[in-house]
């Protein structure tokens, strides 16, 4: 496995504010279609890295490569511009734009000559498809269930043709039977060979769809491999024990 290619590759990455490490030092190396978990305590920083790695904040210290490539230095539209894509804890959606709207914005990419308009909008119809919401592609985002507004936003990160998919809480805000159908879509898209960076705090979630776990606790890594051993990790468990 050791030959497999990196898509993400952190080092030393570092965030302050202030006199708050909210990130201290932290290396992360996610492999071309693995389903990546980023977990901790509440505060531990998972956030704040994933707002780091697609340059919504400035780095204190370290470096992000995707590809191979050094984009620390860049902004989040031209991390964007390169297949960083990214869905956000709270979700941004635009209630009064249809669906389709909404995710034409994430499969902008080509410029705004009439071939890439038309390619444009086969992305978006093409990403609805897969969350399984193309039927509803002309109603206003504000009329879907709350759920459903959150596959809106995943098909928005899906148009942009990711190499990496960076999912912030996908589930948060879900009820039992919307994290079900969760679980099955991250299922999909890792069948699909999607590389995936997830945060979320919902165990059985992280356990059903990880191959990999990386655990931050006070802005530092304390565990990073495969799920079992890491969800066995003594200062793993004392760290969500001390919750
Ligand atoms: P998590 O996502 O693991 O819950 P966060 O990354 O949100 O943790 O927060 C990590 C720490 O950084 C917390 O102590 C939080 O209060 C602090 N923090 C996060 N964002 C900011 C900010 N914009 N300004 C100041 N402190 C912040």
């Amino acid at each position: 496995e050791a030959s497999k290619e990196i898509v993400l590759d952190i080092s030393g990455l570092a965030k302050h504010f202030g006199g708050l490490k909210a990130l201290d030092g932290v290396d992360m190396a996610v492999r071309k279609g693995s389903v990546h978990a980023l977990i901790g305590p509440n505060g531990s920083g998972k956030t704040t890295m994933v707002n780091v790695i697609t340059g919504l904040y400035v780095a204190t210290a370290g470096r992000v490569k995707l590809l191979g490539r050094d984009v620390t230095a860049l902004a989040p539209h031209e991390r964007a511009k390169l297949g960083m894509c990214r869905t956000y804890q709270n979700i941004r959606v635009f209630r009064g734009l249809t669906v389709l709207e909404n995710v034409t914005i994430g499969a902008e990419r080509d410029g705004n000559d009439v071939a890439g308009a038309q390619a444009t909008r086969e992305r978006a119809l093409a990403a609805l498809d897969f969350v399984g919401l193309r039927d509803v592609a002309g109603l206003p985002v504000g009329d879907l269930p709350y759920g459903h507004q959150r596959y809106v936003e995943i098909a928005r990160a899906l148009a942009g043709s990711p190499e990496i998919l960076l999912l912030d809480e996908p589930a948060a805000g879900l009820n039992l039977t919307e994290k079900g159908e969760m679980a099955a879509l991250l299922k999909r898209l890792k069948g699909h060979g999607l590389t995936i960076v997830i945060i979320d705090h919902d165990m059985k979630l992280i356990e059903q769809v990880a191959d990999h776990i990386t655990v931050l606790n006070f802005g530092k890594r304390i565990a990073d491999g495969e799920p079992r051993a890491v969800l066995a990790h003594p200062e793993v468990i004392a760290a969500y024990l001390g919750e």
